[in-house]
């Protein structure tokens, strides 16, 4: 039997869990004057050691990120938490945000610490309006109360942090658009190298995290980060945020060790299928991540590797259950607007492939698709992946590739339609 193990979600069922005073009563900043006993370094040491992996969707291990950042740069360091959550099917960090706001502001105050960071920002997703509100006030609380500004709780410790809302564009939750953004920028993503750490905002070296990345660092620290790594398994270690939508009885997000056996994670945290509808899909990682069939889901595994081996990701947790009363060229066609829609347009590859995968997949639904208009779909997407300056292309095609695969007969140009070309 599956169950939930809540550390990060562990007080969010409490209405005044935004109050600094109970955060406090509850355990809150246990794990930031424990931090203050140890160096800089030794914070990264023990970041390391816990095993932690970015959870906003590459799963890069967390300290030695930040063990990129060069020291004695003469420039400030940057913390930036990315709360732009906006890959479909992904809700998670909107939780964190809205019911424990101050366990986000204890990880970036634990993160500035490792990183000798004096300013911190919090790029919020705009259409995150409650959040905001709820983040906004937990500021200006920790400021007065001590636990923000200068000399925090007499340690000698300087942070501030400035909250910035995007405009509602999805391409600015991947890093370097981000950055762009934070500058009064375009969002448009940068080549890579520079990598952030090294030059990131205002081309200063800059850390990015996301919410529930940041999140973790309190519970790593309080527990120990020991303790943390025996949760979870050998490479994927502690719990992760699953936001869960579909064919579930209890759609919502859920924290569970990594590692835990998916059917059961549907059937024992999730309530199972819903009656009288049989499950088809499943996208474990959000919209970018290839969708398993049902039958692939038999032994897998909710952690990286398990799910890589499976052919699909963890990436942000946003897990989506399908029935087959949906048909993938719907699921395809609806994915491929969104990210047409999202595209940047820097890319020729993705601004002009993203539309033609839409007109074609339409074409498709309309039943007024050409002979040939399959194989130009997978021509389309091979154009695309591996041709762009940021992982936006690739995650535009993965979905149509993935789902065009395992569910040829959706996708089927068998209806009359055999004599003309394009
Ligand atoms: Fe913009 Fe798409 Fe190129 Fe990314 S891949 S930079 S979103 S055009």
């Amino acid at each position: 039997m599956i169950k939930e193990t809540r550390l990060l979600l562990k007080n969010i069922t409490y209405d005044d869990q935004k109050c600094l005073e109970k955060y406090i009563e509850r355990g809150g900043f246990r794990g930031f004057r424990k931090v203050l006993e140890l160096s800089p370094d030794q914070v990264i040491e023990h970041v390391k050691v816990s095993g932690l992996r970015g959870r906003g969707g590459a799963g890069f291990p967390t300290g030695l990120k930040w063990s990129f950042v060069p020291k004695n740069s003469g420039k400030p360091v940057y913390v930036v938490c990315n709360a732009d959550e906006s890959e479909p099917g992904t809700f998670k960090d909107r939780i964190l945000m809205e019911r424990d706001p101050f366990l986000l502001i204890e990880g970036i105050l634990i993160a500035c610490y490792a990183l000798g960071s004096k300013l911190a920002f919090i790029y919020i997703r705009g259409e995150y309006q409650y959040a905001y509100k709820v983040l906004l006030d937990a500021i200006k609380e920790a400021n007065q109360s001590g636990y923000l500004g200068d000399n925090i709780l007499g340690s000698g410790v300087s942070v501030n942090i400035t909250i910035h809302r995007g405009a509602g564009a999805y391409i600015c939750g991947e890093e370097t658009a981000l950055l762009n953004s934070l500058e009064g920028k375009k969002g448009y993503p940068r080549i890579k190298p520079p990598f952030p750490a090294v030059k990131g905002l205002y081309g200063c070296p800059t850390v990015i995290n996301n919410v529930e990345t940041l999140c973790a660092l309190p519970v790593i620290f309080d527990m120990g980060a020991e303790e943390y790594a025996k949760l979870g398994t050998e490479k994927s270690k502690g719990t992760k945020l699953f936001s869960v939508s579909g064919i579930v009885c209890k759609p919502g997000v859920y924290e569970v060790e990594l590692g835990v056996d998916l059917i059961g994670f549907i059937n024992d945290v999730c309530g199972g299928i819903i009656e009288n509808v049989t499950p088809k899909i499943v996208i474990p990682g959000g919209s970018s991540v290839p969708a398993l069939t049902w039958s692939e889901c038999e032994g897998v595994k909710l952690d990286y590797e398990s799910l890589q081996n499976a052919g699909t990701m963890l990436g942000s947790g946003g897990f989506m259950v399908f029935g087959d009363n949906v048909s993938a060229l719907d699921l395809c066609l609806n994915f491929a607007k969104f990210y047409a829609h999202e595209s940047c347009g820097q890319c020729t590859p993705c601004r002009e492939g993203a539309k033609w995968l839409v007109d074609i997949l339409q074409k498709l639904k309309n039943k007024t698709a050409y002979p040939g208009d399959l194989e130009r779909i997978q021509a389309i997407c091979s154009g695309i992946a591996g041709h762009t300056i940021c992982p936006f292309g690739d995650a535009l095609v993965t979905p149509v590739i993935s789902l065009l695969k395992k569910f040829p007969d959706d996708f089927s140009i068998d209806y009359g339609v055999t004599s003309v070309s394009p």
